[in-house]
């Protein structure tokens, strides 16, 4: 008998971008056990989490069994790798399964990480180790609850299957990571369209970008540019909203830079435990060219080839179009500078409202200068200490409840706090409203390591606990002290593989 099937999704994306969309099968795995389900996302995304681990769930979670409505595709993209343009990338081991419709009322792309070679995937093997699944969905459950925009994974599936990595000798367990994000675009995929000869993909891509993400500006006239501004908008909150967390995302590829302003693509990221802005985790980033403190700057530098790729659009739909091209073109860059003039601006708003409330000032009449002079000193003196970055603002907290040792005693001896400490402390400070500000607890690479290495083996139970300690950050809970230490003094340089 027919019945409703408990997903259903579209395909927008595969029928409005036919050039950017090969249509593709997942990989079907004999042995698949679903290792870890997001029961809460799955309940916004309208899906029973009972039936998601039921066999058929789990089928469909593999994109074996397709939802009405979905015809998976791998989607082609370009992208800048560490500065070096490379024109075709596209998901190599990942596919598009459709969108779904939240509680929300918004499309979800719903996306597979790990389902087997595509037509993209070179030399790779299109498969994924369920180390670094589990590590995708720890790391992006822990930035939702610091709330700061992510893609979230919805499930990770073993598929009994083994895989080989450089950084093991052994053959490693198979995942799939099934993925949600308000979309897949990327800056690398309008690199790619903007490649290719007929100028309509472009153009559809860009209108397709404005409907999902920009509805507001749909009717303007001039979706690029509004889609531009858009863009480096939220790409400077984004941004910020890691420096305040002391995230290094590790491979800020423009292929991994989302129009959506979400954080995408957790490969070797990693948080902070001292403060240093020249901190690089990623084996691969010898020159330290996505270290924490380049962030802000590579962001920019990625929105600029964004702006190159919408180029001949912003220069078609701007007053000059009717002119000869070179005009258009000539004035389509200034608008293009004058856009991305807005990420300086906008970027330093979002970090200094996020100082002032990691500081405990929101309600406080010191003036932004003031609230970025106090940080500057504070951070300047963690970083020639190696202060941990995350325990300095918890102490921070306990200083204005007249705990100062508690401050202090992150100091090493015969060091102490500056005389910033004093100035702060004779401001108007509200210590409940940074500790909702300040998370007790970041996923730790150390402990992250520790819990994928037991996952690996098959026990999950610590992987559990770390995730209820960053999923719920801002509760200190008694058991869980430890997930609020940096890694013990003497711990080996943390390395992050992709
Ligand atoms: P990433 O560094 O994860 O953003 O990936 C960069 C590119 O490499 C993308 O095109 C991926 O689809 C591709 N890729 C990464 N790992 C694999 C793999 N194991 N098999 C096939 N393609 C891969
Ligand atoms: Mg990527
Ligand atoms: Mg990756």
């Amino acid at each position: 008998a027919a019945h409703e099937h408990p997903v259903a999704l579209g395909d927008a994306f595969a029928r409005a971008l036919p050039e950017l969309a090969v249509p593709w099968e997942a990989t079907r795995f004999e042995r698949p056990e679903l290792l870890e389900l997001n029961e809460p996302l799955a309940a916004e995304l309208g899906i029973d989490p009972g039936w998601l681990r039921s066999e058929p769930g789990v089928r469909f979670l593999l994109g074996d069994e397709l939802a009405p409505g979905s015809s998976p595709v791998a989607q082609a993209y370009a992208g800048h790798q560490f500065g070096v343009y490379v024109p075709r990338l596209g998901d190599g081991r990942a596919l598009l399964l459709g969108e779904a419709r939240d509680a929300s009322g918004s499309l979800r792309d719903l996306h597979l990480k790990g389902s087997g070679r595509t037509p993209f995937a070179r030399g790779g093997d299109g498969f994924a180790a369920v180390g670094p699944m589990l590590r995708e969905y720890l790391m992006g459950e822990a930035m939702h609850a610091l709330g700061i925009p992510t893609t979230r994974a919805l499930a990770v599936v073993a598929t009994g299957g083994r895989v080989m990595r450089d950084d093991s000798l052994d053959p490693l367990p198979g995942a799939v990571l099934v993925r949600a994000a308000s979309s897949h675009l990327r800056v690398g995929s309008f690199q790619y369209a903007r490649s290719l000869a007929d100028r309509g993909a472009l153009r559809r891509l860009t209108d397709f970008a404005v409907a999902r993400h920009f509805p507001e500006a749909r009717d303007d006239g001039r979706p690029a540019l509004r889609l531009l501004e858009g863009v480096v908008e939220r790409q400077a909150r984004l941004v910020a909203s890691w420096m305040l967390v002391g995230f290094v995302h590790g491979v800020m590829n423009t292929d991994n830079t989302a129009i959506s302003g979400e954080t995408i693509d957790y490969g070797p990221c990693a948080f902070l435990d001292a403060y240093d802005p020249t901190a690089a985790f990623s084996s691969i980033d010898h020159a330290g060219r996505y270290a924490y403190g380049r962030q802000p700057g590579i962001a920019l530098w990625n929105l600029t080839r964004l702006a190159e790729a919408l180029l001949p659009l912003l220069a078609e739909q701007s007053d000059e179009a009717a002119d000869a091209g070179d005009a258009a073109m000539e004035a389509a860059k200034d608008t293009a500078l004058a856009a991305l003039d807005a990420f300086a601006p906008a970027y330093d708003r979002a970090w200094t409202d996020g100082m002032r409330a990691k500081l405990g000032l929101v309600g406080s009449a010191a003036p932004d200068e003031q609230v970025r002079g106090l940080a500057s000193a504070l951070l300047a003196e963690l970083q020639e200490h190696r202060i941990d970055f995350t325990g300095a603002f918890r102490a921070l907290a306990d200083t204005a409840r007249g705990r100062e040792e508690s401050l202090r005693g992150l100091f090493p001896a015969g060091a102490a706090p500056g005389p910033w400490l004093g100035e702060w402390r004779a401001l108007s400070l509200d210590p409940a409203a940074m500790d909702a500000a300040n998370p007790a607890y970041v996923p730790r690479n150390h402990l992250a390591d520790e819990a994928l290495a037991a996952a690996t083996a098959g026990d999950l139970a610590s992987f559990e606990r770390m995730l209820d300690a960053v999923t719920s950050p801002f509760e200190p809970r008694e058991g869980l002290e430890r997930y609020a230490l940096p890694a013990p003094p003497g711990a080996p340089r943390h390395v992050t593989y992709c």
